[in-house]
This record gives structure tokens, sequence and C-alpha cells, in this order.
């Protein structure tokens, strides 16, 4: 049986390189591999780019509502691994669907991204995959302090803000960009802040 798995880190972790190295060789043993990817993730367009440069072709580019069970003919026998980016932006629902795609087509599944928000709750698709997945790893990153990092905090005009909407991709604007921190760094710019 395969697994539905969920690794997530924080902003910077490596998550679409680790992706890319897992596609590389399922590929380099001629396996086919299929990269779906939330249009809520404007940045890149339907490429996936890593921050060490390594770039890829998204497959799947997804909608909001978007149904993931209406590629499951076609996967079914021809897939061997179905790799998520940024599936913190998918639905439960979607979430749902490729959980129903590991068991019933027996394809593992394999989603990075984040768990919490710059707000630090969870991601409405993690969530989800947190309830739902065989397996649950974190990848590690660091805060600039040293520590390991758990937060994703929001920097506006590169100021701490921790207002507005969940979804704001850095990039978009070019004022917004996303730091990793540890708990005590947060905790100081939240509640210490002068
Ligand atoms: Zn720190």
């Amino acid at each position: 049986m395969a697994k539905l798995y969920f690794r997530f880190g924080a902003m910077n972790c490596g998550k679409s390189s680790a992706l890319m190295q897992v596609a590389y060789n399922y590929e380099e043993n001629g396996k086919k591999v299929i990269l779906i990817k939330s249009v809520v993730d404007t940045k890149g367009g339907n490429t996936l780019v890593s921050r060490i440069g390594l770039k890829r072709k998204v497959d799947v580019l997804i909608n909001t509502n978007e149904s993931i069970k209406k590629y499951f003919k076609q996967w079914d026998g021809k897939v061997h691994c179905i790799l998520v980016d940024e599936a913190q932006f998918l639905s439960e629902k979607q979430i749902e669907q490729l959980w129903i795609a590991s068991k019933k087509l027996d394809i593992p599944v394999i989603c990075y991204g984040l768990k919490i928000d710059f707000k630090s709750h969870l991601f409405k698709g993690s969530k989800r995959l947190l309830e739902l997945a065989d397996e649950i790893e974190e990848l590690i990153t660091i805060c600039s302090c040293g520590k390991r990092a758990k937060f994703n905090v929001r920097f506006i005009d590169g100021k701490y803000t921790d207002t507005g909407n969940s979804v704001l991709i850095d990039g978009s604007r070019s004022n917004v960009e996303y730091k990793p921190m540890c708990g005590k760094c947060y905790m100081k710019l939240k509640y210490e802040k002068s």
C-alpha cells in the first residue's frame, strides 16, 4: 500500500529543492513522476524554481476548486510518484483526493509545504494533511540566531507585521518577505516590540 507523506518546514527550508531531488531519483530510474502545484502560489507560474536554482515544469497547475480525481484514470498504472509543492494551498477536499489516490491507485504521494501561516495558525490543506498522512516529517531550517526555526514571519517594507490575509505570496509585491524564525525571536518581535 502506497503512502501519503507530509514533509513540512518553515520558509526557506529547501522544500522545493528536496522535491526536485526526489523527482530526479525517480526519473533516473525510468519512473514517471507528476508534479502538482496550486494556482494560489503565483511564484514562477507553471515552473517550480528552488532558491538554489533548480527548475522544473509543473505537470498539473491546480485550481482551488478543481477535482484531482479527474486525473486518476490518466495516472493509473502509469505514474510512480505524485509530488505536491506548496501543499498548504490545496483545499481539504483536494488533500482527501490525494489520500484516495495513494490508496486506490497505489501511488505514493509526497506533499511538501508549510504547516502554519504567518499568524502561526494551520493552513487548511496542512491541517488535513496532518490528519490523513501516513508519514509526517519535519524539514529543518535555522533562524538567524542559529536555533531551529518553526515560524514564518511576515515583513512588509522590512517591518514585522501580524495583520492581513494568510495568503500573500512573497515577490507578488516587491515589499513582502518572510523570514523563518525560532520561537524565542518570534515571541520577542510579537510581544516585546517597543
Ligand atoms: Zn531565533
